[in-house]
């Protein structure tokens, strides 16, 4: 069965979607945590929760990665 190659958005590990395995559950921690904050803080849009969390300590490196790549940042 032939699968594309693709590459990561953020690193070069190769993938058959946007983001490489690593990268993809960054994203889907990032997207679970959202339904969280939204409860929490009712209306809140995904780029002003992304750049929120960009501004927080304790936000690690590789969701970091993400979150730039989400928001278009270089
Ligand atoms: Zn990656």
């Amino acid at each position: 069965m032939a699968s594309p190659i693709a590459y990561c958005l953020i690193c070069s590990r190769t993938t058959s979607s946007k983001y490489c395995e690593h990268h993809h559950k960054s994203y889907g921690k990032l997207a679970s945590e959202y339904e969280t904050w939204k409860r929490a803080l009712g209306k809140m849009s995904w780029e002003d929760y992304l750049r929120k969390l960009l501004e927080l300590q304790e936000t690690s490196s590789s969701i970091k990665d993400v979150i730039e790549k989400e928001l278009g940042i270089p």
